[in-house]
């Protein structure tokens, strides 16, 4: 899959800059809060549990499980045009319980399953690193 239109890559911001930053160096990470070490998702400066200021960066083995998907067979973007169909998946990572992200997965539609197991792998688009699954 070649990379994305610049226009349609994730810009880091002050929240999710380590996310990325952990993305280029090849590693998925999540923000657990010092206090009540629980993991949020996504990125954000305040713990939306016990709203303590700031949260660590915790590197990810790469793994998770998909929870839920759909097959894009329509692309939102003009970008994504020569791409479908392509797959969208909900899955929970391994080691950052309760955190779902969306990735896409890099799949034939009709082998994505719900329960599936999946590792990440990194895609370089310019500018990021951007995550992408594929089954195991
Ligand atoms: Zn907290």
């Amino acid at each position: 899959m070649s990379p994305p239109a610049p226009a349609t890559l994730p810009t880091p911001d002050a929240d999710s800059e380590k996310f990325w930053a952990g993305c280029r160096a090849g590693h998925l990470s999540a923000q657990r809060c010092p206090v009540c070490a629980r993991f949020r998702w996504p990125p954000m400066e305040y713990c939306p549990f016990c709203h303590h200021r700031g949260g660590d960066w915790i590197a990810l083995p790469g793994t998770g499980t998909i929870r839920s998907f759909v097959v894009v067979h329509r692309a939102f973007d003009k970008a994504f045009d020569d791409k479908v169909p392509y797959v969208v998946a909900h899955i929970a990572l391994d080691g950052a319980d309760g955190v779902i992200i969306i990735g896409n997965l890099a799949a034939a539609p009709d082998a994505v399953a719900v329960g599936q197991r999946v590792t990440v792998e990194f895609r370089d688009a310019g500018p990021v690193a951007l995550p992408q699954f594929r089954p195991v």
